[in-house]
């Protein structure tokens, strides 16, 4: 398994790895800049070289990035838009600086417009940044969401739909599993992680998933709420999370832990590797 949680990048980009391999992790996910932010200074090619430079040097297997929580490639408001289409095409271009290959982001809102209308300006925006940044070497992930409010692809219809309206094998998924959770799919026990994984690949495909986010779930089963919970703490529960741990085809993929209180990473991700 390619397991490790969210990081930090206070104090500089190299004390992400320095905090990844502190809690033994395989892999780490990291902002490139404030993601509540939506101006960001550029990145000196001396610090992006020190962090390409110690993240070989280090422990670790792969490092993904997450998108800004300001973005909505699905808003129907022009100047929005815009602005996160900018921000998700600068983004990209700090990943390829930093040697990182995988940029998950949220898919945003479609503010009262309709899930179809979301998905159709979602892919139409994807197709323009993917364009803006063509000959980059890094995957989009679009996460599944909770299902809370007006955001969109929180089933995998809707995701499907947008992977095959932007046609390219640069955009992929990732899964959080508190939010499939939250959004109706079941993962307690092996069954239902087996029917929900085997759902994900008849209607998307195993190729494409990118990542995944490791949340148990406060809220329960189709209750849309996103709210993480410590592994085994939540609605999911050990049973849930053994049975992903084991499942096949998970283990390359690089899965990334955002529970509250991320001091006890390191004992959830030696839970993990015991489950
Ligand atoms: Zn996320
Ligand atoms: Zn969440």
């Amino acid at each position: 398994m390619l397991l490790g949680a969210h990081v930090g990048i206070g104090g500089g980009f190299t004390n992400a790895i320095t905090a990844g391999e502190e809690i033994d992790a395989d892999i780490i996910q990291v902002f490139t800049r404030n993601q509540m932010q939506w101006k960001a200074k550029p990145i000196e090619e001396e610090a992006s070289a020190e962090f390409r430079k110690a993240f070989r040097a280090s422990s670790l297997k792969a490092i993904v990035a997450h998108g800004s929580y300001l973005t909505n490639l699905a808003s129907p408001e022009k100047k929005t838009l815009g602005m996160s289409i900018g921000a998700v095409v600068e983004e990209l271009g700090r990943c390829a600086q930093l040697g990182i290959g995988i940029y998950i982001f949220h898919p945003g809102s479609h503010v009262g417009k309709g899930d179809r209308k979301g998905e159709l300006t979602e892919a139409e925006s994807i197709k323009n940044v993917l364009s803006r940044t063509d000959g980059m070497h890094v995957k989009l992930a679009l996460e599944i969401m909770a299902g809370q409010g007006n955001v969109i692809c929180h089933d995998f219809g809707a995701i499907a739909n947008v992977l095959g309206m932007v046609g390219s094998e640069r955009l992929g998924v990732c899964l959080d599993t508190c939010h499939l959770f939250a959004a109706g799919y079941d993962l307690r026990d092996g069954e239902s992680v087996s029917a929900t994984m085997g759902q994900f690949k008849r209607e998307i495909g195993m190729r494409r998933l990118l990542a995944v986010h490791l949340n148990d779930s406060k809220g329960d089963l189709g209750s849309r709420k996103d709210r993480h919970e410590n592994i085994g703490k939540g609605k999911i529960g050990r049973e849930g999370f053994s049975a992903l741990m084991h499942y096949p085809g998970l283990a390359r993929v690089p899965m990334a832990l955002e529970t509250p209180g991320g001091t006890k990473y390191r004992q959830e991700i030696a839970l993990l590797r015991k489950l």
